[in-house]
């Protein structure tokens, strides 16, 4: 398992490869996160991340699977933490339980209403923004990496692109080590958006957040959520799929490698994928990475 920092790894000319884990909330799927973390082992991922979830609601799961990626998978972890629903006392508390598990880096992030919620109403002794969080870390943990979100569709609530990309440069001000993209499946979006990032004064590195779609409805539940569009090109491959649903793997496959190659050929620091615990997709797209050259 490789070992550098995530900085250092940001800089380096090999590209990153990294994968986002979340927290299993039944036992089967805990065994399924465990297997795909002992799959994705032999492709040595550069860190592997692992989401928080709403109110707070996986505050002792994030530590438990973070700590298990790490002490049991040698797994370099990037837990997330929100501000959803906890006061600055207590985001202080979990930023020390981080450091005293030995956990390096923190995605920082705002994070999303809670279900049934519309609007993103901060805890009454909390924090409103995540750039108030990732001066909150730190403060209390200043050696910390720190990973924020960017979106190169712009964030749902924004109202423009612009205004957008000012509140994601107040997160790099604050002290953010680097930006990890929302997932987009059209590259131009991405290469715009660290263009963008440049002109805004944003000088960190910028993660391409992929995700290999495995079905088409959820492709589009997720792209709704997050904003992400789902290219005319790409979804006439889907529907022409239909309800096989290995035709619909490989078309995502495909799609996520085609991205990859662009993206690595052009300068990106590396690849971030949303593996949803799964490992297969994860390994047709490494193993055609590897096959290619891009990764050893
Ligand atoms: C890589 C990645 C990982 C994620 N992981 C998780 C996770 O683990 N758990 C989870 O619940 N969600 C996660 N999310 C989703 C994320 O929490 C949501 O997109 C959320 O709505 C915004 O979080 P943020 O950190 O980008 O917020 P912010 O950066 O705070 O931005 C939220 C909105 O407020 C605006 N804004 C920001 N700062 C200011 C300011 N100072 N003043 C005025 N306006 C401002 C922004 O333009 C944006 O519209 C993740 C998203 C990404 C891209």
């Amino acid at each position: 398992m490789t070992n550098h920092s995530i900085q250092q790894r940001l800089e380096d000319t090999a590209p990153l490869f990294s994968i986002e884990f979340f927290p299993p909330k039944s036992e089967k799927s805990a065994e399924q996160l465990l297997r795909t973390a002992e799959t994705l082992r032999a492709y040595s991922p550069d860190f592997a991340s692992i989401t928080y979830g709403a109110g707070g609601s996986t505050r002792s799961r994030t530590l438990k699977y973070a700590r298990s990626l790490s002490e049991d998978y040698g797994y370099n972890v990037m837990p997330h933490l929100t501000c959803v629903g906890h006061s600055r006392d207590e985001l202080k508390g979990i930023i020390s339980e981080f450091k005293e598990a030995g956990l390096s880096q923190i995605m920082a992030l705002r994070g999303d209403p809670p279900k049934g919620e519309t609007n993103f109403t901060p805890h009454p002794d909390g924090l409103s923004y995540a750039n108030e969080l990732v001066s909150l870390i730190d403060e209390v943990y200043p050696e910390c990496v720190l990973g924020v979100a960017g979106y190169p569709e712009k964030h749902p609530e924004a109202q423009s692109l612009e205004l957008d990309l000012l509140n994601l440069r107040r997160k790099v001000d604050a002290g953010a080590d680097f930006v990890t993209t929302q997932l987009f499946f059209d590259n131009r979006k991405y290469f715009a958006f660290v263009d963008n990032c440049i002109r805004a004064g944003i000088a960190v590195p910028v993660l391409p957040g992929l995700m290999s779609i495995a079905s088409r409805d959820q492709a589009i539940r997720f792209c709704e959520m997050c904003g992400t569009s789902i290219p005319a090109e790409l979804d006439a491959l889907l529907l022409a799929a239909g309800d096989d649903k290995e035709a619909v793997e490989a078309v995502g496959i495909e799609w996520s490698y085609m991205q990859a190659r662009e993206l690595l050929e052009k300068g990106a620091p590396g690849i971030h994928l949303y593996i949803m615990n799964r490992a297969e997709p994860a390994i047709a797209l490494m193993d055609k990475l590897q096959a290619a050259g891009f990764y050893k």
